[in-house]
């Protein structure tokens, strides 16, 4: 609907309707973006720029939107922005020996983060309780409660099962296989809560806040003990129809490998997850080493670290032509323990994508190491909530 063709206008109280949609949208191009300048808003919601600084006008006087360092909030341009009074969105992450909640406003401004060590023996409720005790916490020192919450958004270090929303087995937490995450997390809190898994948690992670940023189609690879992609196409997240999309890491590579753990052979993450990695220097370089001292070995001259590393990049790089074939992703982001090995392993891997994939596909194809590092998850589970938040 464009500005100038409302037919409704001669209806009674039709314009107070308009008003009330455009400023609708006007709100969701700011929560979906964070920041807009008045000329973006209007292109985004198609709204003609004097009705969008009207809106503007009135939005600030309600205390819903601030334009941060104006004191004109008719200037065009300047970043306009959802106030903390619009509400809040959390992420709350389950990793292997912490919890971690973050708080976000809709401007997608991170404003607390809490974290403490959580053993894996806990049971999931009283994970939960945690949860809500650190949140508790968070909300507290920014003057805010519950209430203000619109969305959660939380990440587990488990299989999900999609049709019944389960957390799936083996675990590295096993008080949570069984149990419906989202179901127990919303009942406590009292507010909606959405569970992804990791991959999907860390896309969304850096389109919004790290190397993602800007791009519409945007791939994220996870490398680390599990392997898997995050998809964002055409600006949104791409689960698929029973939520498998990106299920990078047990392509075939070789029909005749090891086992993996999902019952096929020579899948990518038999070749290339931190375990195997770790084991194939294990025998040269020492049982104990981390991903941190092989990139460091690498770094220092090492031959054999930086043989294996080149070779992960090398088969990581086969299975991502693949999904750039599949996808055409404008961007690729590596991220997980792996991605310390930066050049190391991306240099080979650009290399392989290159050779392997249709020139078309990867002619703009700009592969990058990701931003966030161990923060991805909890920030992917806070963009989730933003995202859940948003106005129909
Ligand atoms: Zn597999």
């Amino acid at each position: 609907m464009r500005d100038s063709d409302n037919g409704d206008s001669q209806r009674p109280g039709s314009q107070s309707s308009l008003k009330s949609a455009n400023q609708h949208r006007v709100v969701r191009a700011l929560q979906t973006s964070g920041e807009l300048t008045q000329a973006e808003i209007a292109r985004r919601t198609g709204l003609a720029p004097a009705t969008v600084s009207n809106m503007v006008k009135e939005l600030t006087a309600a205390g819903m939107v601030a334009v941060p360092g104006g004191d004109h909030p008719g200037q065009r341009g300047r970043a306009v922005r959802l106030t903390r009074r619009m509400g809040l969105a959390v992420g709350i992450d389950f990793g292997h020996r912490h919890l971690t909640v973050a708080v976000a406003d809709m401007a997608h401004e991170v404003l607390a983060e809490e974290r403490v060590e959580l053993g894996t023996g806990h049971r999931a409720e009283d994970g939960v309780v945690q949860a809500g005790a650190l949140l508790d916490a968070a909300l507290d020192r920014l003057g805010c409660d519950r209430k203000s919450v619109l969305a959660v958004g939380m990440g587990l270090p488990a299989p999900l099962e999609t049709d019944t929303g389960e957390v799936g087995g083996p675990s590295i937490l096993p008080g949570w296989v069984g149990v419906d995450a989202a179901a127990i997390a919303s009942e406590y809190l009292g507010t909606a809560v959405h569970v992804d898994n990791d991959a999907n948690l860390g896309v969304l992670a850096e389109h919004m806040w790290g190397a993602g940023r800007g791009t519409t189609d945007l791939a994220y690879i996870k490398l680390s003990d599990g392997v898997g992609a995050g998809l964002v196409l055409d600006g949104r997240l791409y689960r698929g129809r029973g939520g498998t999309a990106g299920e990078i890491g047990h392509l075939t590579l070789d029909e005749f490998g090891q086992v993996c753990r999902c019952g096929n052979r020579g899948c990518l993450e038999t070749l290339v997850a931190s375990h195997v990695v770790i084991g194939l220097l294990a025998p040269s370089r020492g049982p104990d080493l981390s991903i941190a001292d092989i990139v460091a070995m690498a770094e220092g001259g090492d031959a054999a670290c930086i043989r294996v590393l080149a070779d992960t990049g090398r088969h990581v790089g086969v299975a991502a032509a693949s999904l750039c074939n599949l996808v055409n992703p404008e961007r690729l982001v590596i991220g997980g323990e792996l991605a310390l090995a930066g050049e190391l392993l991306l240099g080979p891997m650009r290399e392989v994508v290159g050779r392997y994939a249709v020139p078309s596909a990867v002619r703009s194809l700009d592969i990058r190491v990701a931003e966030l590092g161990p923060r991805a998850q909890v920030l992917g589970a806070v963009a989730l909530g933003l995202r859940s938040a948003l106005p129909a």
